[in-house]
This record gives C-alpha cells, sequence and structure tokens, in this order.
C-alpha cells in the first residue's frame, strides 16, 4: 500500500487528494511555489517543500523539482490532480523511472489519449460511438479532403490532432473554403502545438457535452459511474455541472457506460478516467478522454457514493477495485457550480485578499474549497477558487439547495461569479434541463 504521496497540484483539487489521504492514513507532502505558501493543504500537510517561484512553468511545471521533493521526502507516489502535469505522458515516464506511483494511468494510455487522432482510433476499435469524420490524419491529397468533406456534408470542423483547451479548431461551412482551412488549422497546429497533423469531423450544431466517468484497476476489471451534463460552459470552460444527465435513461447509460468501460480493459487501461462526448438527437459522439480526475468529479461522487480519490489511491496501489457495476446505484442528483475569482459580468479574473467568508451549509451541500478568511487569491493560477456541490433525492430539490447555499455564501474582498451562478440557477430553461452548449454564451449575449 502505497504510504506517503507527493499532491502536485494547489488549491481545491490539493486539499481533496490530502482529505482523501487522511482518511487513509497516508502521509502527504505539499510541494507548493513561493506564492502559494499560505494555501490551506500546505499548513495541513505532514510536509511541505517549496518547488518555484510563482510562475506555474517554474514551480508545478517542474518535472525535476517535483520527483526531487518526492526523493527529498521519501515519498511512495505522486497524485498530479488535474490540470498542470495531469496528463503530461513524459511526466508520468519521468516519475515511474524515478522509482515512484504516477497514481494515473501509464504513460503509454496518456500519450495515445493525448493524440486525439490515436485517441479516435482506439475508440473506433472499442465500439465506443466518434463523430463521422476523416477517420485519421488529412493528408496532401486535397482531392481525398474534399471527398471526405462531401460524405461527411457541411458543416465539417477541422481540429488539431495534438489540440487542447479548446484551440486548434476551424470549423468549415462550405467547400468552396475547405482547403484553405484546413492549410491554416495545419500551420497553427504546427505552431502551437508543434504537431501539425490534422483530422476532420462533422460538426454538430446543437450539442450537450456528456460525459461518462470510469474507473479502472491493474488486474482488467473496469466500471462506469455513470454521466455528468456539463454543457454549461461559457469558452469551452464549465460552469455548471450536474449529475445524471436530464433526460438519460438507464438503458442510454448502460449501453455507452458499458462500451466505456470496455474500452478502458481493452487499452489496460487504469485509474480514473472520463470520456467527453457530444450528444445530440439520442446519440453519443466521443470527443476525447481525460486520463486524470476531473474538476466535476465530486457530482459523480455525491450519487453513486464512491469516493473517486480513494478508489485512484487504491487502484493505484495494485488493489482490485472494490465496487463491481452492479455495485453502482445511482441515488438522487447532483449539480456543481464553480466558484471563480472573478468578476459576474465581464470575467475579469479578481484575485486579492477575501476579508470575510462564510461557507454554505445544510443537509445534502458541499464546499470542497481552499479559501478562509483572510486568505489572499494569487494572480498567477486559474481563478476557479471553490466548488460548491448540492445534492438533492431529485434534480428540483438539489437545484433548491443550490439556491439556498448559493445565497448563504459570502465571499467579500474580491468579486466572485456567484451573481452569474445565481442566474444560471433561476434560469427557466436550466430548469426544465438539457440545454446545450451554446445556451450560455447565447444567454449572456456573449455568442
Ligand atoms: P479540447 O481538447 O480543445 O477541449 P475537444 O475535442 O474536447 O477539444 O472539443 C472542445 C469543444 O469544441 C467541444 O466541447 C465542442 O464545444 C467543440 N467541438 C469539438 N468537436 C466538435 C464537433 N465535431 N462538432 C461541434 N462542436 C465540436
Amino acid at each position: 500500500m502505497i504510504e506517503k504521496i507527493v499532491i502536485a497540484n494547489r488549491g481545491e483539487i490539493a486539499l481533496r487528494i490530502l482529505r482523501a489521504c487522511r482518511e487513509m492514513g497516508i502521509k502527504t507532502v505539499a510541494v507548493h511555489s513561493t506564492a502559494d505558501r499560505d494555501l490551506k493543504h500546505v499548513r495541513l500537510a505532514d510536509e511541505s517543500v517549496c518547488i518555484g517561484p510563482p510562475s506555474s512553468l517554474q514551480s508545478y511545471l517542474n518535472i525535476p523539482a517535483i520527483i526531487c521533493a518526492a526523493e527529498l521526502t521519501n515519498a511512495s507516489a505522486i497524485h498530479p490532480g488535474y490540470g498542470f502535469l495531469s496528463e503530461n505522458a513524459e511526466f508520468a515516464e519521468q516519475v515511474e523511472s524515478s522509482g515512484f506511483k504516477f497514481i494515473g494511468p501509464s504513460s503509454a494510455s496518456i500519450r495515445v489519449m493525448g493524440d486525439k487522432v490515436a485517441a479516435i482510433k482506439a475508440m473506433k476499435a472499442a465500439g465506443v460511438p466518434t463523430v463521422p469524420g476523416s477517420d485519421g490524419p488529412l493528408t496532401e491529397d486535397t482531392r481525398a479532403s474534399l471527398e471526405h468533406g462531401r460524405r461527411i456534408g457541411y458543416p465539417v470542423i477541422i481540429k488539431a490532432a495534438g489540440g487542447g483547451g479548446g484551440r486548434g479548431m476551424r470549423v468549415v461551412h462550405e467547400e468552396e473554403s475547405l482547403l484553405s482551412s484546413i492549410e491554416l488549422t495545419k500551420s497553427e497546429a504546427g505552431a502551437a502545438f508543434n504537431n501539425d497533423i490534422v483530422y476532420m469531423e462533422k460538426f454538430l450544431g446543437s450539442p450537450r457535452h456528456v460525459e461518462i466517468q470510469v474507473m479502472a484497476d491493474s488486474h482488467g476489471n473496469a466500471i462506469h459511474l455513470g454521466e455528468r451534463d456539463c454543457s454549461m460552459q461559457r469558452k469551452h470552460q464549465k460552469v455548471v455541472e450536474e449529475a445524471p444527465a436530464p433526460g438519460i435513461t438507464p438503458e442510454q447509460r448502460k449501453r455507452i457506460g458499458e462500451r466505456c468501460a470496455t474500452a478502458c480493459t481493452q487499452m489496460g487501461y487504469e485509474g480514473a478516467g472520463t470520456f467527453e462526448f457530444l450528444y445530440e438527437n439520442d446519440e453519443f459522439y466521443f470527443i476525447e478522454m481525460n486520463t486524470r480526475v476531473q474538476v466535476e468529479h465530486c457530482v459523480t461522487e455525491m450519487i453513486t457514493g464512491v469516493d473517486i480519490i480513494k478508489e485512484q489511491i487504491l487502484v493505484a496501489s495494485g488493489k482490485t477495485l472494490r465496487y463491481t457495476q452492479d455495485d453502482i446505484q445511482i441515488k438522487g442528483h447532483a449539480i456543481e457550480c464553480r466558484i471563480n475569482a472573478e468578476d459576474s459580468k465581464t470575467f475579469r479574473p479578481s484575485p486579492g485578499k477575501i476579508t470575510l467568508y462564510h461557507a454554505p451549509g445544510g443537509a445534502g451541500v458541499r464546499m470542497d474549497s481552499h479559501i478562509y478568511n483572510g486568505y489572499t487569491v494569487p494572480p498567477y493560477y486559474d481563478s476557479m477558487i471553490g466548488k460548491l456541490i448540492t445534492w438533492g433525492n431529485t434534480r428540483e430539490s438539489a437545484i433548491a439547495r443550490m439556491n439556498g447555499a448559493l445565497s448563504e455564501i459570502v465571499i467579500e474582498g474580491i468579486n466572485t461569479n456567484i451573481d452569474l451562478q445565481k442566474e444560471i440557477l433561476s434560469d427557466a430553461n436550466f430548469a426544465v434541463g438539457g440545454t446545450n452548449i451554446h445556451y450560455l454564451e447565447k444567454k449572456l449575449g456573449l455568442d
């Protein structure tokens, strides 16, 4: 069993990992930048190591510094959290070759899923439904590209194999601009991702974002934990997430979930993972797999009772999954609102000192956050300062609890998006459920 874990992250997820470790009797090492000495988990960890200056490149993305910290403290494993190095195959490889356990899949799995063309190929082989497309890279053969376009039907989207974070994509509405768009996306992708491979997909007009949580061990067992709906987005950033996804039937869940679990077994995938789909007209279309824990994992935890971080640590320790598929029962409904240090209207980041903080509470209310009275939100990192999650027996009661919690929470000294969250939670279409990925931007007049 893993005895000591380096938490290679910051903020709420670092605290979340620390809490799981404490519950399991595992020692923790917090690694932090000079700007993060006052983070809550740094104070609570058994040991802490400063790994560099505020800039992420020199601290949270500094592979040698993190591995050194593991060596110095005699740790046995490294948990990467999300973001930063969590999907960096090179990091996973170096962690393993330095003799530590990387809490996540193998570097080979990370590498396959980090290349979208390879990922789609692996999904097709496993019977996971994908978006109709070029089934491979677009080549110099312009006739073949034009044929793909005709077969798929316009509009199409040209995507970079190495793209991420919503970058490296271009929608093409008619054949006339196809070839120039391919060239443009290729040269942009080459410059941005050092990889100019692009491929073509059907562009779906008004999909929802529905994703499947999976968990697999190193003994060939894999299960799914149902789906989440993360369609409430702005600039490809999720704002509100919920589980289960409104309108998805148990049969649909079973069918798509089992395909994802089978794909894990076929790929020899280990740990937590998420299959992201666009969902339109009752069909799922795979777009990418995240090979790490996700921000929104908590809504799944609330409806299944599975502690995803603990399970990650257990399977990384070589243990067999404690659950079979039949053990996973979905109970009630959970919603998560991301709380960001930013202006509700302009979305400008709002770092600074929190002069007053009152956390919400009550039955079915969970606040995953590292902030406290007097904590200063540094300007160097992501603006998310917490996640407010509510659970209820029904979607209506989860929403009612969220409305209550949002009116109870007090954060003073900085601006937050709490007003935006209140607006979304009281939106008539959100109340019905099932809005698409463009809904929020349209509502805000940003499209
Ligand atoms: P990234 O890795 O950059 O997040 P994704 O492949 O996950 O890239 O796509 C990001 C977003 O781009 C999706 O959430 C969706 O909004 C849009 N998108 C991607 N592929 C398509 C498609 N085939 N049709 C419509 N929208 C798409």
